[in-house]
């Protein structure tokens, strides 16, 4: 599991993320659902290590890694914008976390070859990313995240560059992947019907606060204040 504890940050004198406490059990999916500007990426980042904290801890199971940076976190990364290499093939793309580790070209292209499987693209991996749809390029992000089997996937927006269809549809594939790699993985979204059908808890955060967390029945039926209630669209 993760823990955040008492974890602030802030820009110059900006407290944006103020003692939030966060448990992220093992093998689950997460989502932290708000509204523009309430912390999700801050709080996102800073359990990748792109952002050093300024109070409180990280802990990836027993692991303080608190002070340690993304590299040395093992965390798979998703954004909205999939920042994948344009010059390089899907397969390069994907073999990219490898590579940098100097692995022999036999465990790499085995590597490659799984994980292409498993998020359905085995017969694009000769492709550049612009000869793929939104889509593709998305389950290509999201391979090159797994392949160095991350202690957590996290993903910030994963949805939002793509159309009304294609967004339906890497929903249920993104908790597919999810499901059956068994990985811990957080998901910002500030889209709640994403949230809802994607995870098996909800985090609802404003302000910098973790107003409420719970599983998407729960929150639904039991929503805590007239915040989350209309958030979810359920006003009381
Ligand atoms: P969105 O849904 O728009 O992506 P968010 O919930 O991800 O919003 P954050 O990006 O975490 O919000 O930002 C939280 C607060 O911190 C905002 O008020 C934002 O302006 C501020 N902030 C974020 N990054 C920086 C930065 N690098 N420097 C200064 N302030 C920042
Ligand atoms: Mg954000």
């Amino acid at each position: 599991h993760i823990s955040l504890n008492k974890f602030t940050k802030r820009f110059g004198d900006n407290t944006v993320i103020d003692e939030l406490d966060l448990e992220i059990t093992s093998g689950e999916m997460i989502a932290l659902l708000g509204p523009s500007g309430c912390g999700k990426s801050t709080t996102l980042f800073a359990i990748c290590g792109i952002h050093q904290i300024n109070d409180g801890s990280i802990l990836f199971g027993d692991r303080d890694v608190t002070h340690t940076n993304a590299q040395s976190r093992n965390v798979g990364v998703v954004f909205q914008n999939y920042a994948l290499y344009p010059h390089m093939s899907i397969f390069d793309n994907i073999a990219f976390p490898l590579t940098v580790r100097k692995l022999d070209k036999k465990t790499i292209k085995h590597e490659v070859e799984a994980i292409a499987d498993l998020v359905h693209i085995s017969e694009l991996l000769e492709r550049k990313p612009a000869q793929l749809s939104g889509g593709q390029q998305q389950r290509v992000a999201l391979a090159r995240a797994l392949i160095r089997k991350p202690d957590v996937l996290l993903m910030d927006e994963p949805l939002a560059n793509l159309d009304a269809k294609l967004r339906l549809e890497m929903r249920s594939e993104i908790r597919r992947i999810q499901l059956e790699t068994g990985i811990t993985a957080v998901l910002v979204t500030h889209d709640q019907v994403e949230a809802m059908s994607m995870c098996d808890r909800i985090a609802i955060m404003n302000d910098g606060k973790i107003l409420q967390i719970a599983t998407p029945t729960d929150m639904y039926s039991n929503p805590q204040s007239d915040f989350v209630a209309g958030f979810l669209g359920n006003p009381p």
